[in-house]
């Protein structure tokens, strides 16, 4: 007689216990009926010790990330999203095609198995979404109340399309400033569900990848300097980080950057600047000024991207480091970083 296999939900009423982090039956249990089913690809099938992977021709991009939102879930998508969405994404900010991922897993003992098989299903779909392949992974068990449900870490590697180094060393005077679309969403959808804030439709968080449209972007032969996707500390951090890192002046204007009237409305209740909100599926790019206008076509033709605009100018001269925003009264005011961490646990 065969050995009796239990259906899933695994060992004690559909809980994750720490033995389900032992190495012994259970965790086989976990990867062979929740992780390979969900991920299924040749390299992770085979279940050895490390993924054996086709060395793409070209320079690898290869990046790492942590996730530890709360609360897990949230409305467009849970932690499993985020770990793939946030990692292919600084993949792309490289001008690479994401290719892999690692994803190492952290559980807290007592969380229900069906929501850990709910992040695996949203992991596999978001990895779908931007055709990588999770060739490796790890779970680990820590005690009820060392942990906070599901914590993750990524690894991801990529290979780098783009023609000329994608990179802040590249931006130049002149460069037009353009970002994919309206900020400030991700934020404000977790911090309304942390909140218990209700409103009349939920905003759900942007978090998806970018990859394609920065793709798009690549093969229209687009003279693109720099990407960068404005995740924590949102689109004012990301602009002070090139501004620094570029030894340049940016100029940008208020009444271009694209934020939605919800998104505008809820900063409002919440006290937030959503210039300061995470996105988790925008980038800002910085384009050689006569590429400008086809950079924004190539991004209107996409729907994720359709209302790219345009924001801002990196200036000629001015003061190394500084970012000006001229607001909707007209006036121009310092955009500076902020001290401190406005949001904890965004992502
Ligand atoms: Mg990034």
């Amino acid at each position: 007689m065969g050995e009796i296999v239990c259906p899933v939900p695994l060992g004690d009423g559909g809980k994750i216990l720490l033995a389900h982090g032992g190495g012994g039956r259970l965790t086989r249990d976990l990867v062979e009926r929740i992780f390979v089913p969900a991920f299924r690809n040749d390299a992770l099938a085979v279940l050895h010790d490390s993924a054996v992977l086709e060395r793409p021709a070209g320079s690898l991009a290869f990046t790492t990330d942590s996730f530890v939102v709360r609360p897990l879930f949230f409305p467009g998508g849970d932690v499993g999203t985020l770990a793939v969405t946030g990692t292919v994404n600084d993949l792309a900010m490289s001008g690479a095609r994401p290719l892999y991922l690692s994803l190492g897993f952290i559980l807290e003992e007592g969380l229900a198995v069906d929501d850990l098989a709910r992040v695996v299903a949203s992991i596999a779909s978001a990895a779908r979404e931007a055709s990588v392949a999770v060739v490796a992974g790890d779970t680990k068990v820590v005690e009820r109340g060392k942990g906070d449900g599901i914590f993750i870490t990524s690894a991801g590697v990529g290979v780098v399309v783009a023609k000329r180094p994608v990179t802040p060393a590249a931006v130049r005077p002149g460069d037009a400033i353009l970002v994919s679309g309206p900020v400030g969403q991700h934020g404000v959808a977790v911090m309304a569900v942390r909140d218990g804030l209700a409103f009349a439709s939920p905003i759900r968080s942007d978090c998806a990848s970018v990859a394609g449209a920065v793709l798009a972007l690549l093969e229209a032969e687009l003279d693109v300097h720099c990407l960068r996707d404005p995740t924590r500390g949102g689109v004012a951090t990301v602009l002070n980080e090139i501004a620094t890192q570029a030894r340049c002046e940016i100029g940008v204007h208020e009444s271009a950057i694209p934020v939605g009237d919800d998104v505008a409305g809820a900063c409002e209740v919440l006290g937030l600047d959503p210039l300061y909100v995470a996105c988790e599926g925008r980038f800002l790019a910085f384009v050689a000024p006569g590429d400008a206008d086809r950079a924004l076509a190539v991004l209107h033709a996409r729907p994720e991207t359709a209302q790219a605009a345009r924001i801002g100018t990196v200036r000629q001269g001015g003061s190394a480091g500084l970012v000006v925003l001229k607001t909707r009264a007209g006036g121009e005011r310092v955009l500076d970083l902020l001290s401190g961490e406005q949001l904890p646990r965004i992502c």
